[in-house]
């Protein structure tokens, strides 16, 4: 056997959502791409902000190439690392300086950094379902066991009872995503204040520390003017993981940060481990130019308006055709609920109206499936006459 057993797991298990994906360029190639409605896959379909570019060139024309294209402390460049703390202490009221911040390839090379920082094998990593599939895999890489806890029914917000009764001693970090991927909730204020209420009592019950860890690439995607809390003023052992993927349109970049509070107990070491983790899986350091671009590029925003009016588009129609919608506040995913017990196949009936979107199960929430609105408006306003036939294949209409 060449593959060890743990990767032929993983392999296995493959994402869903990359199967979803693969099968929508196979059927654009047997249909025509204009005839296949690809909700799967959370890209950004808008372009990164032109400051991006602009940035680009003038790196390239005024900085040392040298500097630019080398290697630099694993944790990334000093000045880029002061620069995001200054960014989040004038946004959060925080006191991060650049020893905090370690910079990351993307949000999921920071949480594999704090995860390999965290976790023993056998020790639990818990998160509220639905939540991102990737983090089955993540928590895996170490060996650690990923718990699920139940949001609450309808509203998907964090449940605190189920929170207090998945903790055990062997609970090192809960993994929240707000706004969350798949439901485009955003975890209000009282509810996460409920979450550290349950922390706080269950850290003295067992002796150590639980951190959350914030999984934010979607942090800057929130509608209508509403506030995502910033957990580390709420709960202060709260490593924050970012990503400029979604803000800035720049996933293939693979650039993000985690910032961890200084006044953690033994902050030194943990700040030294993520850094070392940064290293040996293999990063070495987040990408150089991109570092060095999203330095000036913080004030920069996503097009919202974009997402917003993919958002409403959809959520219209769909519910006009009688689906099951949560209200996404934040992110730009629909979280519907299947027509039929066994959303795999809804999934199946969508197909054969060439529409692709994402089952519930992945998520860990069967039942509902995902909808990516990330794409382009055309390609929302084609899809509507087969949604609509879908939805009277279910007597919905
Ligand atoms: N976390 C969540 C909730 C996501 O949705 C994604 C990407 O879709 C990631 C992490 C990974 O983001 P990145 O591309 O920055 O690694």
């Amino acid at each position: 056997m060449i593959v060890s057993d743990k990767m032929k797991d993983f392999v296995l298990n493959g994402s869903a959502i990359r199967a979803m994906f693969e099968e929508g360029g196979r059927m654009a190639k047997e249909f025509g791409k204009e005839n296949v409605y690809d909700f799967s896959l959370g890209n950004p379909n808008t372009p990164a902000p032109a400051k991006i570019k602009e940035a680009i060139l003038e790196i390239l024309e005024t900085e040392d190439p040298v500097l630019v294209h080398g290697y630099m402390n694993n944790s990334g460049y000093e000045d880029v690392r002061q620069a995001v703390a200054d960014d989040l202490n004038k946004r959060f009221g925080t006191d991060y300086d650049a020893e905090c911040i370690t910079m990351t390839v993307g949000a999921a090379g920071g949480m594999n950094d704090v995860l390999k920082t965290l976790l023993n094998p056998g020790d639990e990593a818990l998160t509220f379902a639905p939540f991102f599939a990737e983090y089955r895999s993540y928590v895996g890489n170490f060996d650690g066991v990923l718990v699920q806890v139940p949001s609450k029914p309808g509203t998907f917000q964090p449940d605190p009872e189920a929170l207090a009764e998945a903790i055990t001693e062997r609970t090192k970090v809960l993994i929240i995503n707000s706004p969350n991927n798949p439901t485009g909730v955003i975890y209000t204020e009282e509810s996460l204040r409920e979450v550290a209420k349950v922390l706080l009592a269950a850290q003295e019950r067992i002796g150590h520390e639980i951190f959350i860890f914030s999984d934010e690439p979607y942090r800057e995607l929130a509608y209508d003017g509403k506030e995502v809390p910033f957990i580390p003023n709420l709960y202060k052992n709260t490593i924050v993981g970012y990503s400029f993927s979604k803000s800035l349109s720049l996933p293939g970049e693979r650039i993000g940060y985690v910032a961890i509070p200084k006044d953690i107990n033994d902050f030194e070491a943990v700040s030294t481990a993520v850094k070392t983790a940064n290293r040996i899986l293999g990063s070495v350091n987040a990408p150089s130019l991109m570092q060095r671009v999203i330095m000036h590029c913080l004030d920069e925003r996503p097009d919202l308006g974009f997402y917003d009016r993919n958002r409403k588009l959809l959520y219209d129609a769909l519910t006009k055709d009688g689906f099951d919608v949560t209200y996404p506040d934040g992110a730009f995913y629909l979280w519907v609920r299947s027509p039929e017990p066994d959303e795999k196949a809804f999934v199946a009936k969508a197909k054969a109206h060439r529409i692709l979107f994402v089952s519930g199960s992945g998520f860990g929430c069967p039942g509902y499936v995902r909808i990516a609105y990330c794409v382009s408006p055309e390609m929302i306003k084609r899809s509507l006459p087969s949604f609509e036939a879908l939805a009277k294949d279910y007597g919905l209409l």
